[in-house]
């Protein structure tokens, strides 16, 4: 299995297929050898259980999720690396690799596609450019995950496992915990990556509960609310979800006051409970 964390096989790797690192797509590889081993430990239930990685890079975590999984497919954008994976993943003949956007995935559909009935885990290093956007793209889909695991900036681990109604909290943390728990589960410093970011970062688990708090028809419709609300979020929960969702003010003190909420509080302070009766009220 070639070296990827090997600085000099990395340089070679590049050089020998003109292959230039993008800034624009997020690409920092791992190159300490014991983070994407630990990715692996904790994000794969049972090697029959499905991981769908985003972003394989050179494949250096994809490697170490082939060794734990019996069925790997990932999801890359630059084509660029085909070539590259060509030679890292070759005899990983249970890897496949779809070259597309995570984000114009139809994820239900290319679940059932990839892994038939299997159980699916998404393991990734996640391109920190479009970190929330995928989460939320992931979260807010009708598919069924065992565990998201995946490694994020030091900043988004913190906001993404803050406490719903707390100052770090935005709409993807309201996403995260209406679908899960989530647990930060260690860091990574900025030297483990090559080229280094100018950030820290950090892996989390994100483990769906076994029985959900509400429909997915619920979910888009809290969400739609917690986007709205997260969007203006000094602003009071009345006037940023009035002007975020085209209702009148009155409607919406309404709902809070049905709510038991006071009409001067302000979305961030609501609670995941009143989200969810906001969502029946609104
Ligand atoms: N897994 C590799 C590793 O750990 O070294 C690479 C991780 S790198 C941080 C992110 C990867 O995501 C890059 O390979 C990049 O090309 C890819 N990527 C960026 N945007 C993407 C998108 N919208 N859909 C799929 N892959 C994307």
């Amino acid at each position: 299995m070639p070296e990827l964390t090997d600085m000099q096989y990395i340089r070679t790797l590049a050089k020998r297929h003109n292959f230039s690192f993008s800034k624009g797509l997020g690409q920092n590889f791992l190159i300490d050898p014991e983070v994407c081993p630990a990715i692996a430990e904790y994000g794969i239930p049972s090697r029959e259980c499905g991981v769908l990685e985003i972003g394989t890079g050179f494949g250096v975590l994809t490697q170490q999720l082939a060794l734990k999984s019996e069925c790997v497919t990932a999801v890359e954008l630059d084509r660029r690396l085909q070539p590259v994976l060509a030679e890292t993943l070759a005899g990983f003949d249970h890897v496949h690799v779809v070259w597309q956007d995570i984000m114009k995935v139809d994820l239900p559909g290319f679940l059932q596609e990839h892994f038939g009935g299997r159980d699916v885990a998404v393991c990734a290093n996640l391109p920190y450019y479009i970190t929330s956007p995928i989460l939320m793209h992931l979260l807010e889909s009708d598919a069924k995950f065992r565990c998201i695991t995946v490694m994020v900036q030091k900043e988004a681990a913190e906001r993404l496992c803050a406490e719903i109604g707390s100052r770090k909290a935005g709409a993807v943390t309201a996403a995260v915990q209406l679908r899960g728990s989530a647990e930060q589960l260690f860091e990574v410093p900025r030297d483990s990556f090559y080229p280094a970011p100018k950030v820290d970062s950090a892996v989390i688990r994100i483990t769906p509960y076994e029985t959900p708090l509400c429909t997915p028809e619920q979910l888009h419709r809290v969400l739609r609310i917690v986007r709205a609300g997260f969007a203006q979020r000094r602003k009071t929960a009345a006037n940023a979800l009035a002007s975020g969702l085209g209702l009148t003010r009155e409607q919406v003190t309404d709902a809070l006051t049905a709510c038991g909420q006071d009409v001067n509080v302000r979305f961030e302070q609501l609670g995941r409970e009143t989200l969810l009766q906001l969502a029946e009220q609104l």
